[in-house]
């Protein structure tokens, strides 16, 4: 049978479709076509999307909010699954002055931490302008003002390559600084549970505020993005160093070294994925040569490249 006809079987028809425009799907606006692009509307289906696709040797990727992807302007070989806005139940229980919150993948990272927020609970405020899903977060370990989502998981389910279901407890995800076990093997994540203390409820709310009020102020929120483009290299601040090399407007046809903060590559109009390559090249050369550090990417990359 055709793969596409296998595809419809699994997860309907209305969920498939063909040659989709990854550009519609991440936050810097840059992408070329899937060749397949998958909404699956529950952990089942999606198990099967996975067998169908090791069986059949199709290759595949999992796409969250996209808000740290760079798309090959080629696009994607294969299928796409992007878990978002299905997926994304939110549930709480109290208990013993303790919060419990339990979000599948496809929900929203400020979502969730609005969530904790308004029941005046601690520790998520960090979260609340992160704009990725939960399955993001926790694949990238995300974090911002000194937090991170590692901080407050339980345990994770997540589905291997076999399609079968693991729950992962905090010491087995084995976080380090934007890693987890989850990039390593290639998990998907499923769902979570997280755990937080009872906080002051107007200090909660008011720190959400002024997190929010502070990316504003700092961040070029205006232009599309993938947030920050490098990782923080040990010792150093990528920005600092970028900005310090008098590298901020730096532009490769749309894409440009923002002035607002340097540690973000945004796409000021029509920017393809190769122009954010070629930015990103020549800023690495650029801090190499003068401090003699390289600075990693943390945007993922896929697709179609060369
Ligand atoms: C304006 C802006 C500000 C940002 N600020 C921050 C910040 O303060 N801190 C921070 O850490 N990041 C920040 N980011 C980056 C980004 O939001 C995070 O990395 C986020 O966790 C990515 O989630 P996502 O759902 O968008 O993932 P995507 O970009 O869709 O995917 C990222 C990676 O996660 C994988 N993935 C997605 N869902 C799943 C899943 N269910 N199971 C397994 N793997 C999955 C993908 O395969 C991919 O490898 C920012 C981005 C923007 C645009």
């Amino acid at each position: 049978m055709d793969f596409e006809i296998k595809l419809n079987d699994i997860f309907g028809k209305d969920n498939v479709r063909l040659q989709e425009s990854m550009a519609e799907h991440t936050s810097f606006r840059i992408g070329g076509p899937a060749d397949y692009y998958v909404t699956p509307q529950d952990p089942e289906s999606l198990a099967q999307g996975i067998a169908l696709c090791v069986e059949e040797n199709v290759p595949y990727y999992i796409v969250g909010n996209g808000t740290n992807l760079l798309i090959a302007d080629r696009g994607f070989r294969g299928v796409i699954f992007q878990i978002l806005r299905t997926m994304d139940s939110i549930t709480c229980r109290e208990e013993d002055g303790v919060l419990l919150l339990f979000a599948q993948a496809g929900a929203l990272l400020s979502r969730a931490a609005r969530t904790v927020a308004e029941k005046g609970y601690a520790g998520f405020e960090f979260a609340a302008g992160i704009p990725g899903t939960i399955g993001g977060a926790v694949m990238m370990n995300a974090g911002a003002y000194g937090g991170e989502i590692g901080d407050h998981l339980l345990y994770v389910d997540v589905l291997d390559e076999k399609g079968q279901t693991l729950r992962l407890t905090l010491p087995e995800l084995a976080f380090g600084y934007r890693r987890s076990i989850v990039m390593d093997k290639g998990y998907i994540v499923l769902d979570v549970c997280m755990s937080f203390e009872k906080g002051d409820p107007d200090a909660v709310m008011q720190r959400v505020e002024e997190l929010s009020g502070k990316r504003k102020s700092s961040q070029p929120l205006d232009y599309p993005s993938a947030g920050s483009t490098f990782k923080r290299p040990e010792g150093y601040f990528a920005g600092k160093l970028i900005q310090d090399c008098g590298l901020k407007g730096l532009t490769v046809g749309g894409a440009q070294v923002s002035e607002k903060h340097a540690g973000f590559v945004i796409n000021i109009g029509g920017a393809t994925a190769a122009d954010v390559r070629e930015l990103i090249r020549q800023v690495q050369e650029r801090v190499k040569d003068q401090f003699g550090v390289l600075l990693e990417p943390e945007i993922r990359m896929i697709g179609e490249f060369e």
